[in-house]
């Protein structure tokens, strides 16, 4: 394991690699560190593509000691190439990162098999976190695969897709009558007495945040091992989006590819875009919000990366939008008619925003674009109910060719 310390992101005071998650001298958050062994790369790209189909081919960049293994293999996902959709906006040439193909359908898997491995190492026996709904969905799966015991909190309000998946893997499922920030604060408080569980994103949150840099790796390795120009992907706490360019950085200083982070464009929902609005205020503090949007995946007001994904999409040239909810559910719709991909609404938000991106001209036409679809559309079926028409008719060949006149064929 090449993982070093728990470091401060504010002072950098560096902590053992336990389960603890905040600086005690400046409450700042922690992350992990490493101390990366000089190797030379060629090697070190033949000792990925030896590994398994999994994100634990990458696991010389996640922070484990042991051989890393999950009973529920994630990661690995398709990039699709978008022709049809990069045509109807304009861009040069384009890709979608399918994360619905994950074991419970959304990026989550990722952070949580990290999170459960090294959970397991430090000796933890039962698997927790605070969830808009994915993170519910994943730590309930991966925790029966593991045959451990799981309690997720939510608030009490989230999509009935979810809430159904998740009390279907025997987790025991907490509604709370509150928003996220309320649940993730009854987490925090519940963490610090019950010292046997891992909370996957609150005492375990460092090595949670890891998961997601295998999403960078991924792309890089699909797209023969060079770098896209640009990245747009969701927001909510902002760890994924952060953790996107650490994910293109580490390769990078690894030799593993040449070049710079890419152009970062963060993606928002209008009714939840604390971050995006501090950006477009050129703030860095970012002020927290009541959210009201059908982005629930994303409904987190008051986000804890918040700071560094807006520092993040300055310093590589890019921005940070929000989308309003009939925008996400024409993003919804569009990626569906153009790829045959069906995200959930937070994939919407990042449609959505790509196309306000590329109708500012923000997008040359000569870039190469990676656009996360984080989550399946099966999820959120609410957002698309009522957007189209269903033909009914009687089960006859006449009731049909009523509805659907027959096309004069003239040879
Ligand atoms: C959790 C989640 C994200 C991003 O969450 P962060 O807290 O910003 O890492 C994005 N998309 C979906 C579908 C999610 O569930
Ligand atoms: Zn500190």
């Amino acid at each position: 394991m090449p993982a070093d310390a728990l470091k401060c992101k504010e002072c950098s005071t560096t902590y053992p690699l336990e389960a603890r998650f905040v600086c005690e001298r400046c409450f700042g958050p922690l992350e992990v560190a490493y101390a990366r062994p000089e190797e030379d790369p060629a090697a070190l790209r033949r000792r990925i593509q030896a590994g398994p189909h999994t994100l634990w081919r990458y696991a010389d960049f996640l922070p484990l000691e042991g051989p890393a293994r999950s009973a529920l293999p994630t990661g690995w996902t398709p990039l699709v190439k978008a022709d049809r959709l990069a045509h109807v906006l304009g861009i040069g040439e384009l890709y979608i990162k399918n994360e619905t193909a994950n074991p419970t359908h959304s990026f989550k898997d990722r952070v949580v098999s990290v999170a459960l491995a090294r959970a397991k190492e430090l000796g933890f026996d039962t698997l927790a976190c605070a969830s808009t709904g994915n993170l519910a969905n994943a730590v309930a799966a991966h925790a029966a695969a593991a045959g451990l015991p799981a309690y997720v909190l939510i608030p009490h309000d989230l999509e009935e897709q979810k809430v159904l998946a998740t009390g279907s893997y025997g987790a025991q499922i907490v509604a709370v009558r509150g928003n996220y920030d309320d649940v993730n604060r009854l987490c925090t408080e519940v963490s610090g007495e019950r010292p046997n569980w891992a909370f996957v994103n609150v005492n375990l949150r460092p090595y949670y945040a890891e998961g997601s840099k295998t999403l960078s790796f991924e792309v890089v390795e699909q797209l023969g091992w060079e770098l896209p120009d640009r990245v747009v992907g969701p927001i909510a706490s902002g760890s994924q989006f952060t953790k996107l360019a650490r994910g293109f950085d580490e390769f990078i200083a690894a030799g593993l590819v040449e070049g710079s982070t890419p152009i970062m464009n963060g993606a928002q929902a209008l009714g939840c875009s604390p971050v995006a609005t501090a950006f477009a205020e050129g703030h860095d503090i970012v002020r927290p919000v009541k959210p009201d949007t059908i982005a629930k995946s994303l409904a987190i007001g008051n986000p804890a990366d918040g700071p560094y994904a807006i520092e993040l999409a300055r310093r590589t040239g890019g921005s940070i939008d929000s989308v309003t909810d009939d925008e996400i559910r024409a993003g919804i719709s569009l990626l569906a008619k153009t790829t045959g991909i069906f995200t959930e609404t937070a994939g919407g938000v990042t449609i959505a925003t790509l196309k306000k991106l590329a109708e500012r001209g923000d997008i040359d036409r000569d870039e190469r674009v990676v656009a996360m679809i984080t989550g399946d559309g099966l999820k959120t079926l609410d957002a698309v109910r009522d957007t189209f028409e269903v033909a009914e008719i009687g089960a006859s060949l006449d009731a049909f060719d009523a509805r659907f006149a027959p096309q004069e064929v003239t040879v």
